[in-house]
C-alpha cells in the first residue's frame, strides 16, 4: 500500500469521533512496531519523525525502511515530520517521499508564523503533501527547544481562525495547555478554547504532549475535535526500558536479536494501548 494521505485520515476521524495515533519512530524496529501494533488492531496510523531522527540517520535511510514496510501494510499509514522549524529540511523530506510535515514557526511572531506556514503550504500541497502548523508556544522539550511554563502561550481563538483561513493547514496544533515530556503536576487543558478553534476553523486539531494525560483527558480533547494525538515520550521510554529490562532479566546472554525483539515487544504494547484508548482500532 502506498502512503496515505493524512487530512484523507483525519477528516474520517473526526466525522467518526476517534483520533489517528501519530508515534513518533526512531529507527526501524520502532517503526515495524507502530507499523504492527497498527495492523493487529486493524487501525490507520501516522508515523512521526522528529526533525533530530531524521538529521541522526539521514532522510534516505528513514523513507527506505518506511517504504519496506509499508509495502506490505493492511492499514493506512501517513509518514509526517514532527515540529521542524528549517524549511530545508522540510523540502528534504518532501522530495525524498514524506507525505506529511509539520512547520513549527510558533517561536516567531503571528504574522511571520502566518507567512511561513503559508510557504509550506503552497510548497507541498501540490506534491499531495499535507501540512500541520502550530499556533502558540506548547511547554516542555521538544527536539532540545526548551520552553519554559512562563514562556508558554496559549493560542488565541481569534488568531487561530485567521491563521487557519489564510494558512490553510491541513492539521492544526494550537497550544492548549498540554506540554511535551513529562506531566510535573496536573496539566490545565483549555477545553473551551479547544472547542472554539476546533469548531470555528473546523480543521482537525493535533493534540501534542500526549505522554502522561488521563484516559479521561484524551476522550475529552478528542470528544472536542482533536483528531491527531501525538505519543512520544512513552515510547522512548519503552524504547529503552524494554532493551534494558531484558538485558537485566538475561545479563550473561548477549544476544542481541533477542535484546531488539524485546524492545520491540514493549514498544508495541504501548502503541496498541494508546490506538484502543483513541478510538481508532478498527477503523482502517
Ligand atoms: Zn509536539
Amino acid at each position: 500500500m502506498p502512503l496515505e494521505n493524512m487530512k484523507k485520515m483525519l477528516d474520517a476521524a473526526k466525522r467518526g469521533g476517534y483520533a489517528v495515533g501519530a508515534f513518533n519512530m526512531l529507527d526501524y524496529n520502532s517503526a515495524k512496531a507502530i507499523i504492527e501494533a497498527a495492523e493487529d488492531l486493524k487501525a490507520p496510523v501516522i508515523i512521526q519523525t522528529s526533525a533530530k531522527t531524521v538529521i541522526f540517520w539521514g532522510s534516505s535511510a528513514i523513507i527506505s525502511w518506511v517504504r519496506e514496510l509499508v509495502r506490505s501494510s493492511t492499514v493506512p499509514i501517513a509518514l509526517h515530520l514532527d515540529h521542524c522549524k528549517d524549511v530545508q529540511l522540510i523540502t528534504e523530506c518532501i522530495e525524498a517521499g514524506w507525505s506529511s510535515v509539520m512547520i513549527d514557526a510558533s517561536s516567531k511572531s503571528f504574522e511571520e508564523n502566518l507567512n511561513l506556514s503559508r510557504r509550506v503550504v503552497e510548497m507541498a500541497h501540490p506534491k499531495n503533501v499535507t501540512v500541520e502548523a502550530e499556533l502558540g508556544a506548547i511547554v516542555g522539550v521538544e527536539d532540545e527547544i526548551h520552553i519554559k511554563e512562563q514562556d508558554a502561550h496559549l493560542a488565541d481563538p481569534q488568531q487561530a481562525i485567521r491563521f487557519c483561513e489564510e494558512v490553510e493547514p491541513d492539521c492544526f496544533a494550537p497550544a492548549i495547555g498540554t506540554a511535551h515530556g513529562i506531566y510535573k503536576g496536573e496539566p490545565k487543558i483549555a477545553y473551551d478554547r479547544l472547542e472554539e478553534i476546533a469548531s470555528k476553523t473546523g480543521v482537525p486539531i493535533a493534540l501534542h504532549g500526549g505522554t502522561g494525560l488521563a484516559d479521561e483527558v484524551f476522550k475529552k480533547c478528542i470528544a472536542l475535535g482533536c483528531a491527531k494525538v501525538n505519543i512520544s515520550t512513552q515510547l522512548k521510554y519503552a524504547f529503552i526500558d524494554g532493551f534494558v529490562a531484558y538485558h537485566n532479566a538475561h545479563n550473561t546472554q548477549y544476544d542481541p536479536l533477542k535484546v531488539i525483539a524485546a524492545q520491540f515487544d514493549a514498544v508495541k504494547a504501548g502503541i496498541i494501548g494508546n490506538i484502543k484508548l483513541f478510538g481508532s482500532a478498527g477503523k482502517a
